[in-house]
């Protein structure tokens, strides 16, 4: 363990710098958390880490392209074009203002699993203010290159089975 003596002076932020942007899953500073992943950046090391980055790109994909096609990238699906997954995804984004995140539940999904599954609420308001929480487990495994991919929603009762 290093000394807290080691600590470098200035750590951490001068008063005078403007606030970083929060990160919309509830995480540090945008450019800290979600944002290098949503910029393809960085890859996910956890499950956890790839829900809460396409969390705050449905909540940025609105106004960031890059949010879009980071959902696509992460969630491989047949049977549809990209185009036209990408249209629906705006539409939906259009639509739908998601408020804020609470991961409830991580099974596996860690840096060594091939598997994970997290259990989340998340807050929305839609274009009526019409506003509402949805719950849900994600499963997640790993892609041809190891890279953590969104597989699908499982039903709230599958949970425990894994
Ligand atoms: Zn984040």
């Amino acid at each position: 363990m290093p000394p807290v003596s080691g600590v470098p002076l200035g750590f951490g932020r001068q008063s005078s710098s403007p606030e970083p942007a929060a990160c919309p899953c509830g995480g540090s500073a945008y450019s800290n958390c979600c944002g290098p992943l949503i910029a393809a950046e960085q890859l996910a090391a956890t499950a956890e880490q790839l829900m809460r980055s396409r969390y705050s790109a449905f909540a940025l994909a609105a106004k960031d392209p890059k949010a879009i096609e980071h959902l696509l990238r992460t969630h491989p699906e047949t049977g549809q074009t990209a185009a036209a997954r990408r249209k629906a995804l705006k539409e939906s984004c259009r639509n739908i203002q998601w408020l804020s995140l609470k991961v409830l539940d991580c099974q596996d999904g860690g840096v060594l699993d091939k598997y994970g599954t997290v259990t989340f609420e998340a807050r929305w308001r839609d274009r009526d203010r019409r506003e509402g929480v949805l719950k849900e487990c994600s499963r997640f495994g790993r892609g041809e290159s190891d890279e953590w991919l969104y597989l699908k929603a499982l039903s709230l009762g599958d949970v425990t089975a894994g």
